[in-house]
């Protein structure tokens, strides 16, 4: 079975956007038309609870599904695994850090002789901080975007993410060391220091080889209501401008880059 995109969202720092980047990304994935699996791996469950109309009941969670449990879709292709609270323990002194349980049980999932072998991309969100269910995802990736907000810590949270990631690439099996991309994220453009910092993260995208993609995304409370109201953030308004617009760009730039890297195999 062809491989499909499996995007992972991640920093080491909270609040930056990785979960309000993950459901944009699910959703804007979904308008196109594509069959998205929606992954949860923080045990908050901001993800699950964003995404949670896609939910079918008697799905596995995460810590099923890695176990073996079986994921249900919706009628239309649709699935989420989500996020269960005592994630947080998972790993805790018996897991190998170097084990693909998360990346066997995607590919056993879509192997399951369901209309599960339909997935178009998986999409998994992950919690702060680089523990063992994140490294899970990040060695199961085939893309991995950073969301980074433009300042002094956010640039900080890069590098150490980078670092982090960079430790990992070689047990990744997917060649992700190329496919790291950038989001900025929570981004103002009356703030000068948002403009500074976002200099600044395009140069550390190009010295390091990174896709920064799409534009920077403005806040715009329209995200926030979306995520209140448990619609997707093209739903909540027709006209799509600020950091929806923004998104949708961010949507279709990562399509592009996607694209890019299977046509060039
Ligand atoms: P993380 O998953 O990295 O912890 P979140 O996606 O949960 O970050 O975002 C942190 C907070 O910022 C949330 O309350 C979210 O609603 C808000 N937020 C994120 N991006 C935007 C945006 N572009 N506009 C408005 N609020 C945003
Ligand atoms: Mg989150």
């Amino acid at each position: 079975m062809r491989e499909i995109p499996i995007i992972v969202l991640a920093n080491q720092k909270g609040g930056v956007g990785k979960t309000t980047t993950a459901s944009a990304l699910a959703d804007g994935f979904r308008l196109k038309g594509a069959r998205v699996l929606a992954i949860d791996c923080d045990p908050q469950g901001n993800f699950s609870e964003a995404q949670s109309r896609l939910l079918v009941p008697g799905t596995a969670s995460i810590e099923d599904f890695i176990e073996g449990g079986h994921v249900k879709a919706d009628e239309a292709g649709q699935a989420l695994v989500p996020a269960f609270p005592d994630l947080a323990l998972w790993g805790r002194g018996e897991r190998e850090i170097d084990s693909y349980l998360l990346a066997d049980a995607i590919e056993r999932a879509r192997n399951d002789g369901t209309e599960n072998g339909r997935w178009d991309v998986c999409i998994i969100d992950t919690h702060p901080g680089l523990d063992p269910i994140t490294a899970q995802a990040l060695v199961a990736a085939t893309h991995i975007i950073l969301p980074t907000t433009p300042d002094k810590y956010g640039l900080e949270a890069l590098d150490q993410s980078l670092g982090f990631i960079e430790g990992l690439v070689d047990l990744n099996r997917n060649s992700v060391g190329e496919n790291i991309g950038v989001a900025i994220t929570m981004y103002r453009t009356i703030v000068s220091l948002h403009n500074k910092s976002a200099e600044k993260i395009k140069v550390v995208c190009k010295e390091r080889n990174i896709k920064l993609l799409g534009k920077p995304i403005s806040l715009q409370s329209d995200i926030q209501r979306a995520q209140d109201e448990g619609k997707s953030i093209f739903e909540v308004s027709t006209v799509l401008h600020g950091g929806i617009l923004r998104y949708s760009w961010f949507v279709d730039d990562v399509i592009s880059w996607i694209n890019k890297g299977y046509e060039s195999r």
